[in-house]
């Protein structure tokens, strides 16, 4: 096989090549740390993409045989119908079980022009990370501890799609199975991306009826202590959730919302009342994803006035250099190695229970939280950026902030 490069149209896997066309493009694609592939048919030929660290590359193209023996292979690895491309399939690769650090999961879509193909990676790295392991400071490593000692609430990890949240969600009940253990943990997930030992994990199933609703009562009719539903998205999820929070086990789930006032204004919206979130929550996590500039190559610069006021306006003091991104052979010349995770957290007690029951607004709440020393998110990002992790550009691009 060739290298591939950037601007390659050149084929780079052969449709008689001895190894699985399907497993080395895998593997090339953990080699780069992606965490998505492609495979869409272009004008006359197919193209494969790869998420890497947040970003969509090119990666190669492919010709129209080589690339329908590519999705032939992956389809038979995912146990798929091959003869059936009008349709909508998904399903897991079940992978040779030797030397795999890696889940996949299969969707191939019908689409103009032939047939898209998008594989999700997740690796068992990823999945095995602990909570020391995240990035976050020491004082949001504070609050996730103090959330994991309360022993019961709702604890809600919230942000865009791709921030990293599930990732966290696991490091937080990898943590507690390994200080109580003997925990009855279940989950509800649509679809479970990641199979866990530790779980009992329920994947929703609309076509038959399961939803998260649903799945989310039928767990909590099993005996759980430990309940993660993996998003909630209506009133019934949420009033669910706030029950068995209230009845004493601990229930993880996600939201997507902007940080961690917007999360309040999230959960009244769905119909919980003050009452019930000043009781019931447990804490709030919001997160992003930035990427780590590559130690190797990273340039040093002083900090413009603008830029230092930034870092006043935020709170943090300026540092007197910070780093940019440049590129070496290390980092492909993308400047960044790998992501980092972006935090604010706080834990539901004291004074902001009583602004939650008090009706306090969002704007009211981040206020307090603020004044209370809970640092936003782009105050966390700046002292990523001060250390050197990352830059001030990525910072500034975080979304939805
Ligand atoms: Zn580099």
């Amino acid at each position: 096989m060739n290298s591939p490069t950037d601007s390659s149209t050149e084929v780079v896997f052969q449709a008689d090549d001895a190894k699985m066309p399907a497993l080395d493009l895998l593997q090339r694609a953990l080699a780069l740390r992606a965490t998505d592939i492609h495979v869409d048919p272009a004008e006359d030929d197919y193209r494969v993409r790869m998420r890497i660290d947040g970003l969509l590359e090119e990666y190669c193209r492919l010709g129209e045989d080589v690339a329908q023996h590519l999705i032939h292979q992956l389809k038979i690895l995912a146990d798929q119908d091959i003869a059936d491309p009008f349709h909508v399939h998904e399903g897991r690769l079940k992978l040779p079980t030797d030397n795999w650090t890696c889940q996949a999961r299969l969707t191939t879509s019908p689409v103009e022009g032939g047939e898209a193909v998008c594989l999700r990676l997740h690796s068992n790295e990823a999945l095995m990370r602990s909570l020391d392991d995240l990035g976050a400071s020491p004082a949001n490593r504070q609050a996730l501890d103090e959330m994991l000692r309360r022993g019961a609430g709702l604890i809600l990890v919230t942000g865009p799609t791709g921030a990293g949240k599930t990732t966290t969600v696991y490091a937080m009940l990898r943590e507690l199975e390994l200080r109580q253990g003997h925990l009855n943990m279940v989950t509800i997930e649509d679809p479970v991306e990641i199979r866990a030992p530790f779980l009992r994990q329920l994947s929703v199933d609309e076509q038959h009826g399961l939803t998260i609703a649903k799945g989310l009562r039928t767990m909590l009719r099993m005996d759980p202590d430990v309940v993660f539903v993996g998003e909630i998205r209506d009133a019934e999820t949420a009033e669910t959730a706030m029950r068995a929070a209230s009845s004493g086990k601990y229930v993880f789930s996600s939201l997507h919302t902007r940080d961690v006032a917007s999360t309040v204004t999230a959960l009244r919206d769905l119909g919980i009342t003050d009452w019930s979130l000043s009781a019931n929550l447990t804490g709030l996590v919001s997160q992003r994803l930035v990427r780590r500039l590559c130690q190797t190559c990273r340039r040093a610069q002083a900090v413009a006035d603008a830029d230092r006021q930034f870092f006043q306006d935020h709170g943090v003091e300026p540092p007197d250099q910070i780093y940019q991104a440049a590129g070496c052979d290390l980092c492909r010349n993308r400047g960044y190695l790998g992501r980092i995770g972006v935090f604010e957290s706080i834990v539901n007690h004291g004074d902001l229970a009583a602004a939650i029951i008090a009706g306090a607004s969002e704007e009211a709440l981040r206020q307090q939280m603020r004044s209370g020393g809970t640092l936003g998110l782009v105050a966390d990002g700046l002292l990523k950026v001060a250390a050197g992790i990352t830059s001030l550009a990525e910072v500034k691009q975080m979304h939805w902030l």
